[in-house]
């Protein structure tokens, strides 16, 4: 693979062509390797195109090399804190989480169920807690939320005009502040239903330093869309 420098760090790419694309674009993948991917026809300075974006592929390298993810081969994200699953044989599907040993045992017969149990644990918890969380605080918002529901999306948070709010079932991943932060965040939306000035100020009014919280989530990588049901 090619490479070039970035501040101190050697960065390797690959070069994609033939997209549909109109411009040049760059891509860091989970590895922390660069694609380029050229459009369509045309020649394409590659190295060239590098330097004129170094700049942006510097700040974006430094943001992903500090970003965790909620799940990982043998590791998973659990209030915050990285558990490193540890499969356990046995008849019954459970899982038991360890903070202060740091891991989280998977009991189970079929070693590929693993992840889907994961999965099943998350949802199962996020959806508590969702529940709890909307029905503390929406008063303190002045709102009131039609349904709450967790569910496979790929944002943190969602909501509808109607007032349905829904979760990511990787929630519980999350820190409580940052948590705490998403559920504000769509509630919030129950008043503002964008992100204009407004609605930042009223977020404010319950979360002072959500500006901070924004920061700190922008630094955790969601698990990847499992396959579809
Ligand atoms: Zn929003």
């Amino acid at each position: 693979m090619p490479t070039f420098d970035l501040g101190p760090r050697r960065v390797e790419y690959a070069v994609v062509r033939g997209t549909s694309r109109r411009y040049t674009y760059f891509r860091f993948k989970p590895d922390l390797t660069l694609e380029v991917i050229l459009p369509r026809g045309g020649t394409v300075d590659v190295e060239k195109a590098i330097r004129e974006r170094s700049h942006w592929l510097k700040r974006e390298f430094e943001r992903l090399s500090r970003t965790k993810n909620v799940l990982a081969d043998d590791l998973v994200m659990l209030n915050g804190e990285i558990l490193r699953i540890v499969f356990t044989g046995g008849p019954e599907d459970r899982l038991v989480p360890d903070p202060h040993g740091g891991t989280v045992e998977v009991h189970t017969k079929d070693k590929l169920q693993l992840k889907e149990l994961v999965r099943r644990w998350f949802l199962r918890e996020s959806s508590t807690y969702a529940v709890r969380k909307v029905t503390q605080l929406a008063p303190k918002v002045g709102v009131k939320p039609s349904r709450v529901d967790v569910r496979e999306i790929s944002k943190w948070g969602y909501c509808t005009r109607g007032g349905r709010l829904s979760f990511s079932w990787q929630l519980i991943a999350l820190p409580e502040r940052l948590r705490e932060y998403v559920v504000l965040h769509e509630l919030t939306h129950l008043v503002e239903f964008n992100h204009s000035a407004e609605f930042r100020r009223k977020l404010a009014s319950v979360c002072p330093d959500f500006r901070d919280r924004e920061r700190e989530l922008d630094l955790i990588a969601p698990y990847e869309r499992l396959a579809p049901p």
